[in-house]
């Protein structure tokens, strides 16, 4: 016998043992490796969710509640602030809120995660800056840079947007950004972005 046929066969015979001689002990044994296993492949990401279209309000907190069930637990979430628009200034102004989550989703999952939320809750992709239903940047996944066609993270902007800053700074201003080895409260001292952000609503999931 081969040293990966014996192996193979000692942990059939062994796995085999367990099953039959403590069928319990092995089914829960294999539901904490499971648990375990999953437990430690969790990722902590930040997230923008933004609306400045419809019932913001309502469309923030659905986005919340659909990120909990099809991305992970939500660790941290910030109060709703208000701002102006960015860039096309003729519309309304947008909602945001920022959330601190861990998933078991890699980035591209997340980002098909995320997008389909926003299809859901009514998104169209057009024009850019253009007004919408909801809007979810993945602003941080761990402490990894990605560049790749569909996604960047850390979101290319977040450095200079005050709409961003405000409510990270709110949620996690010690956390670091991986490019510039500046932390979210550091960002938003040196940022020069002269929109205004307003605190609007506390909200606490
Ligand atoms: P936006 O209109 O700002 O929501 O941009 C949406 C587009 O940005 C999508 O096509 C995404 O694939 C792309 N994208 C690149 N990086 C990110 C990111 N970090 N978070 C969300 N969308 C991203």
């Amino acid at each position: 016998m081969t040293k990966i046929n014996q192996s193979v066969f000692y942990s059939k015979y062994i796995s085999d043992f367990f099953f039959h001689s403590c069928p319990a002990l092995t089914i829960n044994c294999s539901r904490l490796f499971t648990f375990a296993a999953a437990m430690a492949k969790l990722k902590k990401i930040h997230l923008l969710t933004g609306a400045n279209l419809g019932d913001r309000f309502s469309t923030l907190e659905k986005a919340a509640q659909l990120l909990s069930t099809r991305v992970g637990e939500i660790l941290n979430i910030s109060s709703l602030y208000e701002t102006e628009p960015w860039g096309n200034v003729d519309q309304p102004g947008y909602l945001n809120q920022a959330l601190e989550m861990e998933t078991p989703l890699s980035p591209a999952q997340l980002l098909r995660a995320t997008q389909q939320i926003e299809n859901e809750l009514g998104r169209t992709r057009q024009v850019k800056w253009e007004a919408r239903l909801i809007d979810i940047d993945i602003l941080f996944y761990e402490n990894k840079i990605i560049e790749s066609p569909g996604l960047t993270v850390p979101h290319p902007h977040l450095h200079r947007r005050n709409f961003v800053l405000v409510p990270m700074l709110e949620i996690a201003p010690l956390k670091e950004h991986p490019v510039f080895k500046k932390t979210i409260e550091d960002l938003y001292e040196a940022s020069e972005d002269g929109l205004e952000v307003q605190i609007c609503q506390i909200l606490r999931i």
